[in-house]
């Protein structure tokens, strides 16, 4: 499908305006509107390992509404507008600022290599951190006056980035907590409207999440795909099905 409806509209897919390692991103007939394509493939490593993985784009393209229409009721501004199909949705076209707002509840990661603490152990408080976006220098960390020096972040959005990060973390670890499902870790990203005002974007799925099953302690996020410890989907599929029941 190339075309649909929104808002009285018809929003017609131009060209692709960008590929990241799980989604590309259409230009359409419309300025303010961007069409977002799940794929169906899996990265690690910064997109050094890439497989195909049927069916997940769809499932993340479901978890990720799901996680949007979730924060989007909550109160969080958020660029999702509408779903097109089962790996495709329209999102609002953003300026987006290049960093990644990862926020840590429990030691896991990046952040068990770097201090040399046990996985899971729990931190308080929640730990934020901030990387530089590009895929040429592997995404390296990036402290506030360093965003400021580089102009990315003026001190007023700073102050907002920390605290929408902090409100999402609120919500999503309830919501998480509700069906039995640890929020470990997870990464988010934001963008500018015309306004100037600070709305979330990218995606909110297991990609992007470290999720552990409280009973079990599985992983249920891309962790598995890392560390080739199974079929990824499987987790996914139990994040969206236990989801649904919630949202
Ligand atoms: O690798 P690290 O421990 O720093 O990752 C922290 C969290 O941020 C994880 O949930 C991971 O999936 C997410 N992340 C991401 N994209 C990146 C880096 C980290 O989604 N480029």
């Amino acid at each position: 499908m190339t075309k649909t409806n929104y808002d009285n509209a018809v929003i017609e897919q131009e060209n692709l305006k960008y590929e990241g390692k799980a989604k590309q991103v259409y230009l359409t007939n419309q300025p303010d509107i961007l069409w977002i394509h799940y794929l169906d493939q899996a990265t690690a490593l910064n997109g050094k390992v890439k497989e195909t993985i049927i069916g997940k784009g769809e499932i993340n393209s479901k978890i990720s509404h799901l996680l949007f229409t979730y924060l989007q009721k909550h109160g969080v501004a958020q660029h999702y507008l509408k779903t097109v199909s089962q790996t495709d949705e329209l999102v609002q076209a953003l300026q987006m600022i290049p960093i990644e707002v990862v926020s840590r509840n429990f030691a896991a990661g990046h952040f068990v290599s770097r201090f040399a603490v046990p996985n899971q152990m729990p931190l308080h408080p929640v730990v934020q951190e901030f990387y530089y976006k590009s895929d040429a220098l592997d995404d390296p960390f990036i402290n506030d006056s360093q965003i400021l020096a580089l102009g990315f972040a003026n001190p007023d959005e700073l102050v907002v980035l920390r605290q929408q990060a902090q409100i999402i973390n609120d919500l999503l670890g309830q919501l998480f907590e509700q069906v039995g499902i640890r929020l470990v870790d997870f990464k988010l990203e934001f963008g500018k409207n015309s306004a100037g005002r600070i709305i979330l974007a990218d995606e909110l799925s297991p990609d992007n999440m470290r999720l552990v099953d409280q009973q079990t302690g599985h992983s249920l996020d891309k962790d598995v795909f890392r560390q080739h410890t199974g079929d990824m989907t499987v987790g996914y599929r139990e994040v969206l099905r236990r989801l649904e029941q919630v949202i």
